[in-house]
């Protein structure tokens, strides 16, 4: 099933006859690119999907802890972490949980709110968790049909699992020996020996950078028409 979804989505992105499609990242099975030592999962594979988000966070870093990378004569230091993931979304979750689970020592980074694209979904919003038959990989999973309890449901498990975030936004990365040294902005880097890109697709919103903007009045989303209804 994976591999027919997989196959698809590289034709859509590579090979689509007409128009422009988005171009993403070329990530082997395992999240690999081809900068050594750099990682993507969740949506930034191509497959926009809850479930395959999760796979595909906890498979990277299960790759990454059998990789040679970390071989008893390439041991970790206190400044250098084992994995770096970008991103505290459903894909970044996983990866951390795993991580940690592992005894890899890593960080996550957030530069918005943790599970942000899933919180910015509209309100009430139906969860398709497809493929029906699918469990994904690793401790995370989803059953919630709206919204609110899929938040709900995520939140409760990272809590369990005591996932802490980093309040970060990654500028950029760069290589610096054996080492993948992540750009912050406004604060000093923070350096990994693996970094995953769990970034998904969302992006965040622009702002305007005028007085008043973060009133609690100003939105930057529509999330539900109804609050509005007579306006
Ligand atoms: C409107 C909408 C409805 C959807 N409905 C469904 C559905 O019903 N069923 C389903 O299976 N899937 C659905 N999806 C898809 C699902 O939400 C995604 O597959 C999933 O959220 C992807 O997880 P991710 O971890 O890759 O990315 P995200 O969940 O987008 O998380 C990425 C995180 O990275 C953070 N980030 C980004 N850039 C940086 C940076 N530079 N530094 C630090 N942090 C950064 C973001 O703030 C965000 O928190 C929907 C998506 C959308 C947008």
């Amino acid at each position: 099933m994976f591999g027919i979804i997989q196959r698809y989505t590289h034709w859509l992105h590579t090979r689509w006859p007409s128009g422009h499609v988005e171009r993403l990242p070329a990530v082997g099975e395992n999240g690999e690119t081809n900068v050594p030592g750099l990682f993507v999962c969740g949506d930034l594979t191509g497959i926009p999907l809850l479930k395959f988000s999760l796979d595909s966070g906890v498979r990277t870093v299960r790759h990454i802890a059998e990789s040679p990378l970390f071989s008893k004569d390439s041991e970790s230091t206190p400044e250098t972490f084992d994995v770096v993931i970008i991103g505290a979304g459903v894909s970044g979750y996983a990866a951390a949980v795993e991580a940690k689970r592992l005894g890899l020592s890593y960080r996550l980074l957030e530069s918005a709110t943790p599970l942000s694209t899933l919180i910015n979904f509209p309100k009430q919003k139906p969860i398709y968790t497809y493929p029906k038959e699918m469990t994904p990989q690793g401790e995370l999973q989803v059953s919630a049909e709206i919204k609110e309890a899929l938040v709900e449901e995520l939140q409760a498990q990272v809590g369990q699992h005591g996932i802490e975030t980093v309040e970060a936004h990654a500028e950029r990365i760069e290589r610096e020996g054996k080492r993948l040294k992540v750009i912050l902005s406004g604060r000093e880097p923070i350096y990994g020996r693996t970094v995953i890109a769990a970034l998904g697709r969302s992006g965040n919103h622009r702002t305007l950078d005028v007085p008043g903007e973060d009133l609690e009045k100003v939105y930057n989303r529509l999330y539900d028409p109804k609050d509005f209804r007579g306006q």
